[in-house]
């Protein structure tokens, strides 16, 4: 691809653009952050109202907020929404109130291991208010009266999401699924968000065998209620990832999806393999991101997650720290690389029959050895044959690539060689 450096610094723009809106399970900063991925790619704005059941769970009420802080004794803004989102528990109730350092202490969240981050906490569905502050800064309040405010509103109103489909020559789906409830953190998850969005406008671009669907959610509930809305029609996706952590300096991880003999599994592997980044495969394990909800047992949907360094996986996660310079568009970027390498395997691992299959044909006949030239190892020469041999309507091409060792492109750059001469044909499964 040759996106750079003008995806880049597109990246970066997006990036610092969304970093300050305060989003939530519900709310304004939630359409405003999907109002702003519009101008990029085509997402329908879905309104699920509150009330609205979606399996176990129900749609809560929307929650939103215009501002909050606490004044010490002598009148000064000690916490001050107006300088980070995460100052505020996510859904916390409105509050105006004097009160004494003890009894706002019992509702304030610190994280004592980390003295200089503001942790992120939310309550949806538990009515309580809270502030979240350094312990650093904890540590200086003074005894006496304090001042508390905060401004929200706790409403009947809606869950919104941004949904793209990208229709391909088959109905057959690739799911990307990333979430957009988290206030100002960067690699949990703008990172994801922004990786999603360039690698839809990069799809946007292109013919497509596949179709694709792109999923902007809150995180958990929002995976639900889209699957409680669309069961009719999950069984088109054959193939899904979840975006998340897509920004750190950290080396790709590939959360494996649960079912043993998930495709989508030994696509991921061998993308990597073939380009030869390092990276650590994680088997699958039932917490985590909306993978969990995708993968269970009454949808078993072969979804993943190609991350770099996992949530949890890192000290930043969920804290202030986790902010623009934990992250970088180059790292971004080349993340939306592997996720095409993925995309690139996908779209052309079909299967052939070879029509000429009574001893090998006669390659110097279809111009083939001119195609190697003078090349000593002749790479293509071992693709064709490869391929000729392994094709007999049952092996894939991602199988020729694994069993040849060799990189899954050359493989497909063969077979479009031989599809072309009539060599083989596709099985349409
Ligand atoms: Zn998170």
């Amino acid at each position: 691809m040759n996106k750079r450096p003008l995806v880049r610094e597109e990246i970066s723009q997006l990036l610092e653009r969304l970093y300050p809106i305060c989003r939530s399970l519900t709310g304004e900063g939630n359409r405003e952050t999907l109002k702003i991925l519009r101008e990029h790619i085509p997402l329908d704005i879905r309104e699920v109202s509150t009330g609205t059941k979606a399996f176990d769970w129900e749609v809560p009420k929307e929650w939103n907020i215009i501002d909050a802080w606490v004044k010490d004794p002598s009148g000064n803004k000690v916490i001050d929404f107006g300088n980070s989102n995460l100052h505020v528990v996510g859904y916390s109730t409105p509050v105006n109130k004097v009160m004494s350092l003890e009894e706002l202490k019992g509702h304030l969240h610190t994280l004592p291991d980390s003295p200089t981050a503001i942790p992120y906490r939310t309550s949806y569905y538990e009515e309580q208010w809270g502030f979240c502050v350094s312990h650093e800064e904890y540590e200086k309040l003074e005894d006496g009266e304090y001042e508390v405010f905060i401004d929200s509103e706790l409403k009947d109103g809606s869950l919104t999401y941004g949904e793209l489909y990208l229709e391909g020559e088959i109905k057959d789906e690739f799911l990307i699924s990333t979430y957009i409830c988290h206030p100002s953190m960067c690699n949990d998850n703008l990172s994801g968000v922004v990786l999603s969005t360039f690698l839809a406008k990069e799809l946007m671009k292109r013919d497509r065998y596949m179709s694709y669907r792109f999923l902007f959610i809150p995180e958990t509930l929002g995976s639900i209620v889209w699957l409680s809305r669309n069961e009719d029609m999950v069984h088109n996706i054959k193939y899904g990832l979840v975006a998340t952590c897509t920004g750190d300096d950290g080396p790709v991880t590939y959360k494996m999806a649960k079912s043993d003999d998930a495709l989508i599994n030994e696509i991921v592997v061998k993308s990597l393999q073939d380009s030869r980044v390092p990276y650590i495969l994680q088997d699958f394990y039932p917490w985590g991101s909306d993978d969990r909800q995708y993968s269970s047992p009454g949808f078993d949907m072969p979804v993943g997650s190609l991350m770099r360094t996992p949530y949890r996986y890192f000290p930043e996660y969920h804290t202030s720290l986790d902010d623009l310079n934990f992250v970088s568009a180059d790292n971004i970027s080349d993340s939306v690389d592997r996720y095409i390498d993925v995309v690139n395997i996908v779209e052309k691992n079909k299967i052939y029959i070879n029509k000429n299959p009574k001893c090998e044909p006669r390659l110097g006949k279809y111009g083939f050895y001119n195609i190697a030239g003078g090349q000593r190892k002749p790479e293509i020469l071992d693709a064709l044959r490869w391929i000729l041999s392994l094709s007999d309507g049952y092996n894939s091409l991602l199988d020729i690539s694994k069993r040849s060792g060799m990189e899954f492109c050359k493989i497909a750059q063969a077979a479009k060689a031989l599809r072309e001469c009539g060599l083989i044909e596709e099985i349409r499964t």
